[in-house]
């Protein structure tokens, strides 16, 4: 056996006549007057593949293990079906199961499964059909993300995972310790092994200092740009979310492009070419997959990713959108005042009601912003930038940096952060510096918007959020 064979995918278009193996997991068995009909998945596409066994075909003993779920291998000839569905079909004449399923107690059985109950068996929910298709859909954007930007020229870096800074204050942090001392294990029923913390100071933990899991690379991501002009990251990321949304997790994968001698107007370019192409990459792949999306799961789907593709991203400053939301007349929950932090009813009303097309909205005030990016001269703006997609608001935040020593110098004082913390990043500003812009992308987030799934669970195989680290 071999990992070089022919795949499910691969057997619609077989030739008939061909003698050839199918190796998958069973989806259904439907039996009628002696005959088998099976449906097996290998999961290299969306579509299973239909083995006929002929009556007296394959011995009964082990046609028997033949049930949904098992593993098996069947030989047999490409012949042409008679079914409407696929132009050919395998008539089997050998059969070897690698792995029964138990019909009795097989978790994954045909349909109706909800969503919530399929995270709770998500070690076997990518035999099914959704889960599937989004993880098809995950591998297939992730590739697009690394095409897209080397053919542009960026470097692929990586950033460290455990750090010692609070990088910019983006969310609550988890802390990285060895100062540990083995538990005897929990009377839990689960009895997972505990640990408990020593009391220590930390100038005697493993890294001499407090250290924890990353928020974000950008900060690193910055001093690998100021040597080597672009370049990204696409990494995990771990916030602390307290709140259990369905668009928070704990553990996320992040995307973080970094540009030398590139202003807002050139990062609001990227950001726009990036989803376009990532989006059209995905479309152009993963067509089978999208269509179900398409059909089960979000029923405008494809109609919006085509509109992202071909619409230009209407650009409007923040102080634009505030008069906008304003004269809107619409009766928000959360009322709009120039200096609030946009609420996703006023980010939806904007994409989906006003311009009906993704917007990029620049220029926040700086109160509501990080402390890196550049400052207008107004006094009271910075060059940020977030991209707001129709259905689902923001998408990418990014923004143009602040690269005068003094500007940022002032900013780090005036939101109460420690300078000495920051003295390799204020090096860049001291030594060398350069206009420079980037953004970030949540690429869960950007997963839930091309395949409409409504919880942020449901797009990574195993998802950690607060109370839950199961598998
Ligand atoms: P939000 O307001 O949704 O919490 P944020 O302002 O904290 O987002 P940023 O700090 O700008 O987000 O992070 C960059 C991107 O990372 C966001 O645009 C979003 O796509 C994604 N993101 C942020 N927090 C999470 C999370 N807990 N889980 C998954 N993705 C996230
Ligand atoms: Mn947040």
């Amino acid at each position: 056996m071999d990992y070089r064979r022919t795949y499910v995918r691969d057997l619609f278009a077989a030739t008939p006549g061909t003698e050839i193996s199918v190796f998958g997991w069973v989806k259904t068995r439907r039996d009628s007057k002696g005959i088998s009909f099976v449906q097996v998945s290998d999961g290299s596409c969306f579509r299973d593949f239909q083995v006929v066994v002929p009556a007296g075909a394959i011995p009964d003993a082990e046609l028997a293990k033949v049930s949904t779920g098992a593993c098996v291998r069947f030989d047999g000839t490409i012949v042409e079906s008679p079914a409407a569905l696929q132009a050919v079909e395998l008539s089997a004449t050998g059969l070897e199961v690698f792995g029964e399923a138990d019909p009795q107690t097989y978790p994954l059985q045909k349909k109706g499964a909800s969503f919530e109950f399929l995270r709770e068996i998500a070690h076997l929910r990518a035999r099914g059909n959704t889960f599937g298709a989004v993880f098809r859909v995950r591998a297939q954007a992730a590739q697009a993300i690394n095409e897209f930007f080397h053919h542009r020229g960026f470097h692929y870096i990586h950033t460290p995972i455990i750090t010692a800074s609070d990088a910019e204050g983006a969310g609550a942090m988890f802390q990285v310790t060895t100062a540990l001392e083995a538990n005897a294990p929990l009377e839990a029923p689960d009895g997972h092994f505990s640990y408990r913390l020593k009391t220590v100071n930390p100038s005697d933990d493993f890294f001499g200092r407090p250290a924890y899991l990353t928020v974000s690379g950008q900060l690193n991501a910055e001093t690998l740009a100021m040597g080597m002009t672009n370049v990204y990251t696409f990494g995990p990321t771990f916030r602390a979310e307290n709140s259990s949304t369905s668009r928070h997790l704990a553990e996320f994968w992040m995307v973080e492009p970094e540009m030398a001698f590139c202003d807002l107007e050139g990062d609001m370019n990227l950001a726009e070419e990036f989803l376009k192409e990532v989006i059209g990459n995905v479309l152009d792949h993963c067509g089978d997959d999208l269509a179900f999306f398409n059909q089960r799961i979000e029923p405008q789907l494809l109609t919006t990713l085509d509109h992202v593709v071909n619409s230009p991203f209407e650009r409007l400053t923040y102080t634009e959108a505030v008069a906008m939301l304003e004269a809107s007349g619409e009766n928000f929950e959360f009322p709009v005042a120039w200096g609030i932090d946009l609420q996703s009813e006023h980010e939806r009303w904007l994409t989906d009601v006003k311009v009906g097309r993704p917007v990029i909205l620049t220029d926040y005030p700086k109160e509501i912003k990080a402390f890196y990016m550049r400052a207008n001269d107004d006094g009271r703006t910075v060059r940020a930038m977030d991209v707001l997609a129709p259905r689902i608001g923001e998408i990418i935040g990014g923004s143009q940096r602040e690269e005068r020593l003094g500007h940022l110098e002032a900013r780090i004082d005036e939101a109460g952060l420690p300078r000495a913390a920051y003295s390799w990043y204020l090096d860049l500003r001291r030594y060398g510096s350069a206009p420079h812009a980037g953004f970030g992308l949540g690429f869960e987030r950007l997963l839930m918007y091309i395949t409409g799934m409504k919880n942020i669970r449901d797009v990574i195989p195993y998802h950690r959020t607060s109370g839950n680290a199961e598998f």
